[in-house]
């Protein structure tokens, strides 16, 4: 005779297996059903099998990533995200601010070397809390980092480069201003749990993490009608009910803006620098699994990217689990976010990708539904996009990676 608990259990299994059928036909996964296939392993396969099918009827046999080179424009940061080496106090040996001459030198090389998009990532607000960095952009004739970011910007438009900034929290004034020189920006939401800015969790120095601040930004950029890139980076101390409650967010706000071109699924890497050097990392499955999940939960125009160098040895499962795009990959500067994770090859990605049956191809860093409608996209750029778009340029070349440090 079977057990009670075995049988609730075959009950909830069959409930997540109609569930899946359900999204396969279409119909967006319940809240409830979207945790309890992020914690069921024993449901991984029929989930990956869904995702991957709604991923190949969306976007077909072709999965792409955009050549870049990394522009660090400055690793000060007023906030102290526990997980993060990125970010330097002004006294670091390591602090850096990139000045318009090392981001032309490095646009050029980029360039040169196939890249189409100049990624300007950078901290948060370091005038706020320095200074000396105020000085510093002073006698760069600027106020404030934005606005040396939107001269970065047409330094890099003008080596042929389109950008795309991640510059942290930013004001609807300062997106206006950006999205002049920007053909789309990024802004990871990471999480919608305001528990993980209590004391003791991985936000509680970082005020710019504040969940409901970078949805007003996201609620803001979409009112804006600007391509944005966001995201969520898992194994932070978020639970599998913070993961979903982070990609309905982010669906939501699509919904109602039609911004959101993509949205990265990160994960946390231990580095043996920060406080959490002895945290668990994401295991393979968990990060397929939750790759699933958003393919699932986000409406199917929105592509779901992961960082092939933050799973080196998963690509064949992230693919079965049912990504299309696998972000910036740069022929010359290194992930500074993640600098001891290596770029993957090229030519092995597309290996990977040819033996799981699909095309590995470059894109530009704004979805090409956004240039088919209007307003979404700066006049000015459209030249620059086009050049690029009629462009063939080769594959970029394996080379050492340098640092872009100034
Ligand atoms: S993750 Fe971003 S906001 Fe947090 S400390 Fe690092 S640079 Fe600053």
């Amino acid at each position: 005779m079977r057990s009670l608990a075995t049988g609730s259990r075959a009950a909830a299994r069959s409930e997540l297996v109609a569930a899946l059928a359900r999204a396969a036909a279409g119909e967006s996964l319940a809240r409830d059903a979207a945790v309890a296939l992020l914690a069921d392993a024993d449901c991984t396969e029929p989930l990956l099998d869904v995702a991957g099918a709604i991923r190949d009827r969306h976007w077909a046999r072709t999965v792409t990533y955009s050549p870049k080179v990394f522009l660090p424009v400055t690793n000060l940061c007023r906030d102290r995200c526990t997980y993060c080496t990125f970010r330097k106090d002004p006294d670091d040996p390591d602090a850096w601010t990139m000045l318009p001459d090392d981001i032309e030198a490095w646009s050029r090389r980029g360039r040169g070397l196939g890249c189409i998009e100049a990624l300007m990532c950078l901290g948060d607000k370091p005038e706020l809390a320095f200074r000396g960095y105020r000085t510093t952009l002073a006698a760069l004739g600027h106020r404030t980092t934005a606005e040396y970011v939107e001269r970065a910007c047409r330094i890099a438009l003008d080596c042929g480069l389109l950008p795309h900034t991640n510059a942290g929290i930013l004001t609807r004034d300062e997106m206006a201003r950006l999205r002049r020189v920007n053909v789309s920006l990024g802004l990871m939401l990471e999480t919608v749990s305001p528990r993980l800015r209590s004391r003791g969790h991985v936000h509680q120095w970082a005020p710019d993490k504040e969940p409901a601040v970078r949805l007003a930004m996201l609620r803001e950029a979409g009112e804006l009608r600007i391509p944005f890139t966001t995201g969520l980076l898992i194994g932070i101390g978020e639970t599998l009910a913070e993961r979903v409650d982070t990609l309905l967010a982010i669906r939501d706000l699509h919904r109602a803006y039609g911004h959101v071109q993509e949205v990265i699924v990160q994960n946390f890497r231990a580095k043996p620098t920060i406080a959490l050097a002895d945290a668990p990392e994401p295991e393979a499955a968990d990060v397929a699994r939750t790759i699933a999940v958003a393919r699932l939960v986000l409406d199917p125009e929105v592509s779901v990217q992961a960082p092939p160098n933050l799973s080196p040895d998963d690509h064949a499962l992230l693919l079965r689990a049912g990504l299309n795009d696998w972000g910036g990959i740069s022929p010359l500067t290194p992930d500074y976010v993640n600098p001891e994770a290596r770029w993957p090859h090229v030519d092995a990605l597309a290996a990977t990708c040819r033996a799981s049956g699909y095309v590995l191809a470059r894109r530009l860093p704004i979805y090409p539904r956004y240039l088919a409608r209007s307003g979404w996209l700066d006049s000015s750029l459209r030249p620059h996009v086009e050049r690029l778009r009629a462009s063939s340029a080769p594959t970029a070349p394996s080379v050492t990676l340098e640092a872009a440090t100034p």
